[in-house]
């Protein structure tokens, strides 16, 4: 195992974070000297924290305020957000912005930028379109000064599970067992409390942002162990990402579009009439993503082209530094060609149910930042609110754990109503995921979501890539041996897959980032959160209705504390 630097033993923690980005060391920073905390994490960093671009919201410019901030989280959340958590986590913004300054991170000066869905500017940059880097280096810099004990090149693999022993059934996570990549050895790590901060499930899809690591291992592992996972079928599509053939994809902000950029077709003509602010080229980054996806489907390409040649040169390198490198290490000159842009896979907002405080439905276990699922997003993330999130909900989750001890209490789970049928193998085309080593089933997997479980879906595709999962899920039941690096990733990708998509095929409706061709209205029936989690012998699903306002509360009668349903 790698090195622990500090002076703690693994084996007495308190607390044990996983993952570090940002939620993962603002948690560990927040409980620095207080409580025994370790850090392990695939990289240091290696997370999208360090690729985000667009910057981090919150209500300081003159006039804004937290009120109008949360209004806006809401309406872009498409009518699932929840109330509670958008009003605190937009309230603690500023807060959550000096900590980080605190933490040694310099935003620009100068008036906060607009974004789309934001009503006034309140977007914080740091070194132009390096925000996440500057954070991501400033958090790893305080946790070095602190002497905080991380272990790097170590990937979580289970959760280690516990009877609770106050009600029956009921169980606790007492810690984790990890991979040493370097030692090739696993070691169980016990703690009170373990925290997931391991990110999103991006690298389901072929073409995605997210980094390599934002496997899913951590909603697998919290599935497993008996936790509720929530909204997994929405998932949002950035309209450019280039398409220069790398994964992840280097992302080409909307602030380019706000500077003048415009979208063509592969054939050279404008994609839209206007390029307002709301319409057009500048519209939701769902209804973008569309509007490319029919065209390129028109035109039978997988591109669409990025026109940045009207931005002056001067302002490309003083304003998208980062853009400008990916294009120019790809062969391409913005300023006087165009980019291929395609719509690709960016932010996950589903993950595993919590409250705005990190707690799940399991005793001793938490998740924060794009692994967790609050609430804050709904069905679809309003831009620089998730670096945003991992700030505060991760600040919360320290400031919990320190009033109690470092034990983390559960937060109510939802009662599972219906168990999910998934269709039979064999019954529809088969769409062979099995075979040719864990790199070959992985593409086989991540091609088949981008396809059917993309920015629009419709049954039957969703039918065919259930069966296909299912069938690759029957015939590695056998393996009883925890599961290490390639290979468990890809386990742990078939699972997040497929529990998205019986919640995609459930959710007959569209709605912010899920649009189904075979059902494109929005359905008040719909206006419902879901929360699934594994039953005896498969999946279950429940319903978490959103009272007015917006708010989520419990719809359905309320299972025991962490049962694992
Ligand atoms: C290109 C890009 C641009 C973005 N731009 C913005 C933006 O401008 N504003 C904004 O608000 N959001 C933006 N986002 C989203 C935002 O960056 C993320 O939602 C946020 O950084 C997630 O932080 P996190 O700490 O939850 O996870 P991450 O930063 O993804 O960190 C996850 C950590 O978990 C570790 N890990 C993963 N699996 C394991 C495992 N099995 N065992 C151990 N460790 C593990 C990883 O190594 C990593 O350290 C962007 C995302 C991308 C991809």
């Amino acid at each position: 195992m790698s090195e622990l630097a500090g002076q703690h033993n693994p084996d007495d923690l308190d607390v044990l974070v996983v993952g570090s980005g940002i939620a993962g060391l603002t948690v560990a920073l927040g409980l620095a000297g207080r409580l025994r905390v370790a850090v392990v994490s695939k990289e240091m960093g290696g997370g999208s924290t360090e690729l985000a671009q667009g910057g981090i919201a919150a209500a300081v410019g003159a006039g804004d305020t937290a009120a109008a901030h949360a209004v806006d989280t809401l309406v872009a959340a498409a009518g699932l957000g929840d109330t509670g958590v958008a009003e605190l986590v937009t309230a603690q913004a500023a807060e959550a912005v000096a900590r980080l300054v605190g933490f040694g991170a310099r935003f620009d000066t100068g008036a906060p930028a607009r974004e789309g869905g934001h009503g006034v500017a309140r977007v914080l940059h740091a070194r132009g379109d390096a925000t996440g880097a500057e954070i991501s280096h400033a958090l790893m810099g305080a946790v070095k000064d602190r002497g905080l004990p991380v272990l790097t090149g170590t990937s979580l693999i289970e959760l280690l599970v516990e009877p609770a022993g106050r009600t029956e059934g009921t169980r606790r996570v007492v810690g984790a067992l990890v991979y040493d990549g370097a030692l090739k050895k696993v070691r169980a790590l016990r703690a009170r409390t373990t925290v997931l901060a391991t990110g999103g499930y991006g690298q389901l899809w072929a073409g995605t942002t997210s980094p390599v690591t934002c496997s899913g291992d951590g909603l697998a592992a919290a599935l497993r162990a008996g936790a509720q996972l929530a909204d997994l079928e929405f998932v949002q599509f950035h309209p450019t990402g280039m398409a220069f053939g790398l994964d992840p994809r280097p992302l080409a902000s909307e602030a380019l579009r706000g500077a003048g950029a415009r979208l063509r077709d592969s054939a050279g003509r404008y994609l839209h009439e206007h390029n307002g602010p709301g319409e057009g080229d500048l519209a939701p980054r769902d209804v973008v993503s569309r509007s490319m996806a029919r065209r390129m489907a028109e035109l039978g390409t997988d591109y669409c082209l990025l026109d940045a040649t009207p931005i002056e040169p001067e302002e490309l390198q003083g304003h998208f530094p980062t853009f400008l490198r990916s294009c120019l290490a790809a062969g391409t000159d913005p300023g006087t060609a165009h980019v291929p842009v395609s719509p690709t896979a960016h932010y996950t907002m589903g993950g595993v149910l919590t409250d705005g405080d990190g707690r799940t439905t399991l005793e001793g276990l938490m998740a924060v930042g794009e692994v967790g699922c609050s609430g804050l997003h709904g069905a679809n993330r309003l831009a620089s609110n998730s670096l945003l999130e991992g700030a505060v909900v991760g600040a919360r989750a320290a400031a919990a754990l320190l009033e109690d001890d470092g034990r983390a209490a559960p937060r109510p789970a939802v009662a599972l109503v219906e168990v999910v049928s998934e269709p039979a193998p064999g019954e529809l085309i088969d769409l062979s995921l099995q075979g040719g080593g864990p790199a070959a089933e992985r593409a086989a997997l991540r091609e088949a979501m981008q396809t059917y479980v993309g920015v629009s879906r419709n049954g039957a595709g969703l039918e065919l890539v259930g069966a296909a999962l299912a069938a690759a899920a029957s015939s590695s039941e056998a393996d009883h041996e925890p599961l290490v690096g390639a290979r468990a990733e890809v386990e742990n990708m078939r699972q997040v897959a497929r529990a998205t998509v019986a919640l995609a095929l459930r959710r007959c409706e569209s709605r912010g980032a899920h649009w189904r061709t075979d059902h494109p209205g929005t359905s008040e029936r719909w206006r419902t959160r879901q929360v699934l989690a594994l039953s005896a012998g498969g999946m279950a699903v429940g319903e978490l209705a959103v009272a007015d306002g917006g708010a989520t509360e419990p719809a359905l009668s309320v299972a025991p504390a962490a049962g694992a349903q």
